[in-house]
C-alpha cells in the first residue's frame, strides 16, 4: 500500500507528460512576464520604432503559405502556448520579406527528399510586439530577446522561426531543446540530447545555409536572411497586410 502510494503522484505525473506529447502539441516554455502582457501592449503600440536615416529596398512581405500549402504553419504567439502565456498576434499566420521567402521555399523543397517539411513558428513580427517581448523579460533573460531600440530582424521581415516536420506523421520532430526555451539547450551548438535530434538540427541548418539564412548561435531555431541590413523596421499589423 506504502509503495503503491509512494508512486501514485510520479505516475500521474507522467500520464499527463504522455498525453501532452501524443495528443497536443508541445507546450511552450514560459517566463512569468515582468508587468501583465495586456499592459505592456497598450504602452508599446503609443511607440514609435527607432529612425533609420539610410536607404530601404521596399517593402513585400510574402505569406509564406500561399507560395506552398505544405508549409506548416504553429504559430504560438498566436495563442496562449508561448513563452509570455498570452496570445501577441490576432491572427495565425507567417510573412517574409519576397527573396527571404523564394529562399526558404526551396530550402522546403530540398528538405523533401529527405522526408522533412518546413514546419514556422514565427516570421515578421511587428515592432510594437518586440518591444512587449523585451519589457517582458528579464534581464538574466534578454540575451533571448531583441532589443527594441535596434530593432529585430523579424521586425524587417527577414527572419524566421522554424523546425522540421516528419512528411509521413505530419508531426514536428524532436530537436535538443523546444522552441523558444530560453536555457543553454537552445544554443545551435549546444553538444547535448539525442543523435537523431542533433543530425535533424544540422539538416535543417544546413537546408536554410545552403539558401542564404545564418542561424542565431543562441537558438537552433532561428536564422537570419542575408539581406536583412536592406530592409526597414515595420510596424504594421498582419490584419494591414491584405487576406
Ligand atoms: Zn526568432
Amino acid at each position: 500500500m506504502n509503495f503503491l502510494k509512494k508512486f501514485h503522484f510520479p505516475l500521474c505525473a507522467l500520464f499527463i507528460v504522455l498525453l501532452q506529447l501524443g495528443f497536443t502539441q508541445e507546450i511552450s516554455f514560459h517566463i512569468t512576464p515582468l508587468r501583465p502582457v495586456e499592459e505592456l501592449r497598450a504602452a508599446a503600440l503609443k511607440q514609435q520604432p527607432p529612425r533609420e536615416q539610410r536607404a530601404f529596398l521596399k517593402a513585400d512581405l510574402v505569406e509564406l503559405v500561399k507560395l506552398d500549402p505544405t508549409i506548416k504553419l504553429d504559430i504560438r504567439y498566436a495563442t496562449s502556448n508561448n513563452f509570455l502565456g498570452s496570445p501577441l498576434y490576432t491572427q495565425a499566420r507567417a510573412f517574409l520579406q519576397r527573396p527571404a521567402a523564394e529562399a526558404l521555399l526551396l530550402a522546403h523543397h530540398e528538405l523533401k527528399a529527405q522526408g522533412y517539411g518546413l514546419i514556422i513558428h514565427d516570421g515578421y513580427r511587428p515592432w510594437y510586439v518586440t518591444k512587449i517581448f523585451w519589457d517582458a523579460t528579464a534581464d538574466d533573460k534578454k540575451i533571448f530577446v531583441a532589443d527594441p531600440r535596434e530593432g529585430s530582424k523579424h521586425n524587417r521581415g527577414c527572419a524566421v522561426d522554424l523546425s522540421l516536420y516528419d512528411l509521413k506523421s505530419g508531426k514536428e520532430v524532436k530537436m535538443p531543446s523546444g522552441y523558444d526555451e530560453m536555457s543553454d539547450r537552445a544554443y545551435a551548438d549546444y553538444a547535448g540530447g539525442t543523435t537523431d535530434e542533433r543530425a535533424r538540427r544540422s539538416l535543417l541548418r544546413q537546408a536554410m545555409e545552403n539558401q542564404g539564412f545564418a542561424v542565431y548561435p543562441q537558438e537552433w531555431w532561428h536564422f537570419d536572411y542575408k539581406d536583412w541590413k536592406r530592409y526597414p523596421i515595420l510596424n504594421l499589423k498582419f490584419e494591414d497586410l491584405g487576406q
